[in-house]
């Protein structure tokens, strides 16, 4: 291979193989390396759901106008991907069902219902009977809820399978088993700037635009003046056969997600915990999902596991992404950190990130994820 090129990115995740792909296609020749057999990449791991409303939306307006955009381009996103890729990754538009079992829960959820934003994603109050009406599988526990129509979801697996089929269809190249160990740096030039990457096996490689796409392990990678905050926030999950057809809609409470796919499974996500790299998944952790797929649907607890499994989702300081240039160290760019919403957003980060690259202004604003918001912790 050459060892030499437009542009390297670390990390061939959902993020960093759609990153790729976008570069690609707009004329850059990029390198992605590709660690390969980590445990609980996240890209993998995820439930898949597309879900600014229950997310970002009436808490966090920057992060808000990066979802919705991202939602915005999904349907193209996986439409273009399959295509591309033969692979396909079942786009799924039936909206979500958010449902309530206090009063409590209730007055929240009608509360969200009511502000004013609701409307832009099809949001509205459902009395019990009537969310049953929709899904019989429900409880009779269930109070009401929300029924959210613009929310989406997407066979994640399929998609970074499609993502990488694509990336490499493109003409991207791709370094699989191969780890960066560190950003290599050029400290004479003042601020210092990025001039490729160190391979865990002493391999360097030169490129002008390095990317750092690699999810929780972002912050592992040396050579910057500090680490990155991106720390692992584990979740675990299982999937049961579904004897025939159980539910439409995603079904969110506050324990857990249901997230029905076409291939007769049904997710049952998602633990959150600060457990750093610890392997799971546990049985406390399957027993509580169980338990709260239990409340929601109560038929769910007698169908038959098929497959359990844990992630590390890329988690920062605040919860946002970090996206853009590193402030302190020129030809660096920052994708990672995407946390809960990484296969949201997937296609904006491609946008931008290969904007910044190509000297074009990105699709959205994104000076609230810039690093430089963490400045005295990353400023070594
Ligand atoms: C249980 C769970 C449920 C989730 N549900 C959803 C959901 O419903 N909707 C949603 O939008 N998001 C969800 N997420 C979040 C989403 O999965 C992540 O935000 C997103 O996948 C992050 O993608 P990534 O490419 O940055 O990271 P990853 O998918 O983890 O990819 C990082 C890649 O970098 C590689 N790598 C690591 N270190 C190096 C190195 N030093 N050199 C080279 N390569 C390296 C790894 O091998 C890996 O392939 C969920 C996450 C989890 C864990």
């Amino acid at each position: 291979m050459a060892d030499t090129t437009d542009v390297i990115v670390a990390g061939g995740g959902l993020i960093g193989a759609s990153i790729a792909r976008e570069m690609r296609r707009r004329g850059l020749h990029v390198t992605v390396v590709e660690a390969g057999g980590l445990h609980g990449t996240a890209s993998r791991a995820a439930a898949g759901m597309l879900s600014p409303f229950s997310e970002v939306a009436g808490i966090d307006p920057a992060f808000e106008t990066l979802a919705a955009a991202s939602l915005d381009r999904f349907p193209a996103f996986a439409r273009e991907l399959a295509e591309e890729s033969g692979v396909p990754v079942e786009y799924r538009s039936a909206g979500k069902l958010q449902l309530a079992f206090t009063e409590g829960e209730a007055a929240h959820l009608r509360g969200r219902a009511d502000a004013g934003d609701a409307a832009r994603y099809g949001v509205e109050w459902l009395a019990g009977d009537a969310l049953r009406a929709l899904e019989p599988a429900l409880s009779s526990r269930v109070l009401g809820g929300l029924r959210i129509d613009r929310d989406a979801s997407v066979d994640n697996r399929a998609l970074v399978d499609a993502a990488v089929t694509a990336a490499r269809g493109a003409g991207v190249h791709w370094l699989e088993g191969a780890r960066v160990a560190a950003i290599t740096l050029d400290s004479a030039s003042n601020p210092s700037r990025s001039t490729g990457v160190l391979l865990e096996s002493g391999t360097r490689l030169a490129a002008e635009v390095v990317v750092i796409a690699a999810g929780c392990w972002s912050g592992r990678i040396a050579g910057l003046p500090a680490a990155l905050p991106v720390r692992p926030v584990r979740g675990q999950m299982m999937a049961v056969r579904l004897p025939g057809p159980f539910l439409e809609h995603v079904i969110m409470t506050a324990q857990c997600y249901l997230v029905p796919r076409g291939d007769g499974r049904l997710l049952i996500g998602a633990t959150l915990e600060e457990a750093g790299f610890a392997v799971g998944p546990t049985p406390g952790g399957l027993a509580t999902l169980a338990l709260a797929a239990a409340e929601a649907a109560p038929r769910s607890a007698s169908l038959p596991i098929t497959e359990s499994w844990a992630g590390y989702r890329p988690g920062t300081p605040d919860g946002r992404p970090l996206l853009g240039w590193h402030p302190h160290v020129a030809n660096l760019l920052l994708a990672t950190g995407h946390y809960r919403n990484g296969i949201l957003l997937a296609p904006i980060t491609a946008e931008i990130i290969a904007a910044l690259a190509t000297d074009t202004p990105p699709p959205v604003p994104i000076d609230a994820f810039s690093l430089a918001r963490f400045d005295q912790d990353t400023h070594g």
